[in-house]
């Protein structure tokens, strides 16, 4: 599943890829899973639109559109005005704060989910299985969202915002105020989309192992030196994978699935029962709300 370095590597790669084409034509596939906006709102969102932008937001990428009045009828429009406010996922309309859509711009939302892919291709680049939309793009190339699992999600919004706040941003109080009095393990808090917008298994084991916290650990019992601690380590593991990523970035998104994708070097996820790098202590494999979770019992208190 790609986690939150994948998520942001694949769409800086489609941000330099696509930014600026204008999307001429939609098909989508008849499978229902993938689509978690209406087919003819989606296909009303994207048809003529011109993509302004690519960008992550915690796992999902977000393209944002805007329209350059070459929508190919009336009627689209009308549905485009009709659905989207409706059918779009957690449209904010704080008090106080103007944030109304106009129907000149909208948002094309895609979540991988476990085995999703978005491909940039030539036309006549043979369609793979389990292709459920593709994007006619008025440079002459398509965008396909291939995916065999169908977990992936596509969704058009006005405006949308994931839950939680991007670990890559927020600052220290925020940080530890996010697990005060949180009598949860530190290790599921991490996972809490709630809270921290993207963090994943793998991300959360090793940022805990540079911080030197056990996984079980309750939230709230850390002090905030520790929480500093591990608010650098984690944002040092995705800036990592970010970095390591980036060479690799066409490759993936031209690639059959992760073809060409790299990997952080773990150094304690996946490695239950391998010496611990540093102390050579076993590492431990513990299942902590459900997913498993990996650490050093000497070098993690
Ligand atoms: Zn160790």
């Amino acid at each position: 599943m790609p986690e939150l370095p994948e998520v942001e590597t694949i769409a800086r790669g489609l941000a330099k890829r696509v930014t600026g084409d204008v999307i001429e034509s939609v098909w989508l596939g008849r499978k229902k899973e993938p689509l978690k906006s209406p087919a003819p709102a989606i296909a009303a969102a994207l048809e003529g639109s011109r993509i302004a932008n690519v960008r992550r937001m915690g796992k999902h990428i977000v393209f944002d559109l805007e329209s350059v009045g070459r929508t190919p009828s009336s009627a689209n429009e009308n549905v485009a005005r009709a659905l989207l406010p409706a059918n779009g996922r957690k449209v904010k309309t704080p008090a106080g704060k103007s944030v109304r859509p106009t129907q000149n711009s909208a948002q094309w939302i895609v979540h991988l989910g476990m085995t999703g892919s978005l491909r940039v291709c030539e036309p006549q680049t043979e369609i793979a299985k389990h292709t459920h939309a593709i994007l006619t793009l008025a440079s002459g190339r398509e965008l396909r969202f291939v995916d065999p699992r169908r977990f992936g999600r596509l969704s058009v919004s006005a405006e949308f915002d994931a839950t939680g706040i991007e670990p890559l941003e927020i600052d220290l109080d925020d940080f530890v105020a996010l697990f005060r009095g949180r009598k949860t393990p530190i290790k599921s808090a991490l996972l809490n989309q709630n809270l921290l917008r993207g963090v994943g298994n793998i991300y959360a084991d090793e940022s805990l192992f540079r911080a030197g916290i056990r996984p079980r650990r309750r939230a709230a019992s850390i002090t905030r030196d520790q929480l500093a601690s591990l608010q650098a380590a984690l944002k040092e593991v995705l800036q990592e994978a970010i970095a390591l990523g980036g060479s690799s970035v066409s490759d993936y998104v031209d690639a059959e699935g992760n073809a060409g994708f790299f990997q952080l070097q773990h150094r304690v996820y996946g490695r239950e029962g391998e010496p611990c790098l540093v102390c050579k202590t076993s590492i431990k494999r513990v299942v902590i709300a459900g997913r498993s979770s990996h650490y050093c019992p000497k070098c993690q208190k």
